[in-house]
């Protein structure tokens, strides 16, 4: 008889753990609290290890014409001049989409796999016991179910783990230019100024996402439509960039990150943000959300039972996300916190960061992809 899942949360852990489970022969059924799928925000990095995912999926082949394939990956101080600079090939390999782009791609990939999405459906909790509650009061049975309702999750919060979402005090601003005027060149840049971030790249064949993060005290930097003068002061050479910025549509975010004892009770199972929310100060959010979901699948596909799968999940995949979570939260703080005294220190520290081999893989981890666990490996359909 076939498996059946219920899941709250329509986003990129809720859709893709659907996708992947119907492609093994599960029913599934996805609950979101919107009236429709649709992802705020404005573009979205997609490493290594995520494409590897998205590719086994089927989906990579629609997506990557819609995005931009990076070439470098710079870091550049307040003058102009460069700090680091990587050439993003093998394992550094990056795209970047408009983030309606890959939701609609992982929508469409969950339908075509017979997913049923249910819009305007809200979760409010879950019975380890194999239960999904819904805020119309419906209790859903399910072999598994699965908490991706993000990092304010009522799913999770209802388990009774030690777990929760806490705001760092960092700001950060997102838009997306319909040019490529700032971006003629497929390179990513990120241009530091004292405590203060703006990251500039392509996202689509006539488009353009910036990120401007600052830390939350800095009251008059975060007023909204952007301060040209403010921020020109800052990045001389960006003033055009900040004059655009001002007529474009912004939305604007703290930092956040969630910290969660248990990624697993009975038979259901926390992914994506609502497991291990972080900054995302390394662009690896989504990217570990695909993995973990990757990774559930196969230990689905390997144990004999869900309440075996889940605790062999959390086992053999956890430390990737935990690490990489902690060097984002040490991004975040040497950005926002390091002492003035000591700025003469941070080019050097930078740099280090790109020519020793040890240090930009531990910070990196999460870019080896599913070869660093043995869930990894092809899921057999026994
Ligand atoms: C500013 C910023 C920039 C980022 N940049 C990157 C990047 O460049 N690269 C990268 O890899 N990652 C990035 N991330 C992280 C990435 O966006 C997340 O890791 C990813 O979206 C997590 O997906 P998710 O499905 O777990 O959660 P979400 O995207 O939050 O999706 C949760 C879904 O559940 C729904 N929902 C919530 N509550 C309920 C409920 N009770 N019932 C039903 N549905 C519910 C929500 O409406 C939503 O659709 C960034 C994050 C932020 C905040």
């Amino acid at each position: 008889m076939k498996r059946h899942a219920e899941i709250a949360g329509g986003g990129i852990g809720g859709l893709s753990s659907a996708m992947m489970l119907a492609k093994q022969g599960w029913t599934v059924r996805v609950h979101e609290r919107s009236p429709e799928i649709r992802e705020l925000g404005a573009g979205i990095y997609i490493k290594n290890n995520a494409i590897e995912v998205l590719e086994e999926c089927g989906v990579f082949e629609r997506l990557a014409p819609q995005g931009v394939r990076l070439e470098r990956a710079q870091h550049v101080d307040r003058d102009g001049n460069l700090m680091q600079d990587r050439a993003l090939v093998g394992a550094s390999r990056v795209y970047v989409f408009a983030r309606q782009v890959l939701i609609d791609a992982l929508r469409d990939g969950a339908r075509d796999a017979g997913v049923e999405i249910v819009t305007s459906s809200t979760a409010v909790g879950a019975d380890p016991r194999g239960e999904l509650h819904l805020e119309n009061g419906q209790r859903l049975k399910a072999d598994l179910v699965i908490a991706a309702d993000g990092v304010r999750s009522r799913v999770r919060d209802s388990l009774g783990f030690d777990a929760g979402y806490r705001d760092l005090p960092t700001i950060i601003n997102r838009y997306l230019i319909p040019s490529r005027e700032l971006t003629p060149d497929d390179v990513t840049r990120e241009h530091w100024s004292g405590r203060w971030r703006m990251g500039i790249t392509p996202s689509g064949k006539n488009q353009t996402y910036i990120y401007q993060v600052h830390p939350q005290r800095d009251e008059q930097a975060g007023r909204l439509p952007t301060d040209v003068a403010l921020w020109s002061a800052a990045f001389p050479h960006l003033r055009r960039a900040f004059e655009i910025m001002a007529e474009t549509e912004v939305s604007q975010y703290n930092y956040g990150v969630v910290h969660c004892t248990h990624w697993q009770k009975g038979r259901v199972a926390i992914i994506g943000d609502a497991a291990h929310g972080l900054p995302p100060t390394l662009g690896q959010g989504a990217g570990l959300t695909l993995m973990n979901a990757r990774a559930l699948n196969a230990a689905l596909a390997r144990s004999a039972s869900v309440e075996e799968a889940l605790p062999l999940w959390e086992q053999t995949v956890r430390f990737i996300s935990d690490k990489t979570q902690r060097w984002s939260l040490r991004y975040d703080f040497f950005t926002r916190q390091w002492p003035t005294a000591l700025w003469f220190l941070r080019p050097p520290i930078i740099w280090a960061f790109r020519t020793v081999p040890a240090l930009n893989r531990r910070m990196r981890i999460a870019d080896q992809g599913m070869r660093l666990t043995p869930l990894g490996l092809p899921i057999s359909h026994g």
